[in-house]
């Protein structure tokens, strides 16, 4: 991939002066797992044909590299069920100090195993793998797949290449709550740090998210009864809030979209495996980069785009889940829109 990049221009900086330097961009909607909380076991996916190329995810970074964004989080869907993934790394790491200061991936790490070498060789220096259970049943019906041997394996494999790992599990009442102790101990035990999140509203799937709704603020309470939490200033460049861990001398954070709005700091936008830029994972917004990228004048319509998408980003996201029944405040499932 040789493809030019455009010229520096000015910083993307929305009405309420937010500049925005992080993009999740989602190289897929495709995936290999079903997670109940994410997407219904019939999903359905996207036509091949609509998703960008190689090529194009690669030119759209670097307009997003020209215009200020200094973190590249490539997620999905599963972005390892990609083959050429390997390669958009390898050109985006090479942005790695010039322009770019991390690049890193969200994965479910089912196929880490075959990819953790080549993606460190290729320029991944951390990856966040998401786990929510490690009882192998618990895990085959979360996520209709009996798969979490080969994702350990995968996690083992990634820790070797030299990738640092950091764990992601969304708090699900009656599912893995009870297990979020041992799950933090272990991830710690093995050198990682942890995330947790809450489940959030987003697309249509079986059940009722409510019913496995867990607020933070209560698995917070939980651990603290049990360790010493001791609030960090660590910074991510992504939403969590991190607390130092005494007994396991590790790093727990917490991701409270429902129980703590963090969007006055928004720094992200995402971009779909079609190119469709939201600027708000919990708004319907969007502009479409993939017509502007394909246009006779890619580079000052993409500059449109970019200014119009700067106007557009709403201030907040206005996520509800406590009450039963609720519909999903946006239609699109975070497979699509790039967790
Ligand atoms: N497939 C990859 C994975 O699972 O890591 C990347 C994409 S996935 C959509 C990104 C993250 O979003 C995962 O950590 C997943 O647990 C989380 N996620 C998916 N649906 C969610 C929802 N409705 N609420 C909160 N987190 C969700
Ligand atoms: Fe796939 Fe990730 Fe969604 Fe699970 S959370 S179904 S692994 S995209």
């Amino acid at each position: 991939m040789n493809a030019s990049p455009p010229s520096a221009d000015a910083p993307l900086i929305d009405r309420f002066a937010r500049r925005i330097t992080y993009l999740r961009l989602s190289v897929t909607d495709r995936c290999d797992l079903r997670c109940a909380y994410c997407m219904p076991e019939r999903m359905e996916f996207l036509p091949k044909a609509e998703v960008l190329s190689l090529e194009e995810l690669h030119r759209l970074s670097l307009h997003f590299i020209a215009r200020g964004v200094r973190k590249i989080r490539l997620t999905g869907g599963e972005p390892l069920v990609r083959r050429d993934m390997v390669d958009l790394v390898r050109a985006l790491g090479r942005k790695l100090g010039d322009g770019l200061d991390e690049l890193t991936m969200t994965t479910n790490g089912t196929r880490l195993a075959e990819f953790a070498g080549d993606l460190a060789a290729a320029g991944l220096r951390r990856i966040n793998v998401s786990l929510d259970t490690l009882d192998r049943e618990a895990f085959a019906r979360l996520s209709r797949r009996d798969v979490l041997p080969q994702v350990l394996e995968g996690i083992a494999a990634a820790r070797e290449a030299g990738l640092r790992v950091k764990i992601n599990a969304v708090a699900l009442k009656g599912i893995n709550e009870d297990e979020i102790p041992s799950l933090v101990e272990w991830a710690h035990g093995q050198g990682h740090d942890m995330t947790l999140i809450e489940v959030m509203p987003l697309g249509e799937v079986e059940g009722d998210r409510f019913d496995h709704y867990l607020p933070l603020d209560a698995v917070r309470r939980n651990l603290e009864s049990r360790w010493t939490l001791t609030a960090s200033d660590a910074r991510s460049g992504g939403p969590a809030r991190y607390v130092d861990i005494a007994e396991t001398g590790g790093r727990l954070g917490f991701i409270t979209p429902l129980t703590g709005n963090f969007c006055d700091g928004c720094n992200r936008v995402r971009v779909t495996a079609t190119g469709q830029l939201y600027m708000c994972l919990g708004g319907e917004g969007r502009v479409d980069l993939r017509a502007a990228l394909r246009s006779d004048d890619p580079d000052g319509a993409l500059a449109e785009c970019f200014a119009r998408a700067m106007g557009e980003k709403q201030e907040r996201h206005s996520f509800v889940i406590d009450r039963p029944g609720g519909v999903p405040a946006v239609s699109r499932h975070m497979s699509t829109t790039g967790g």
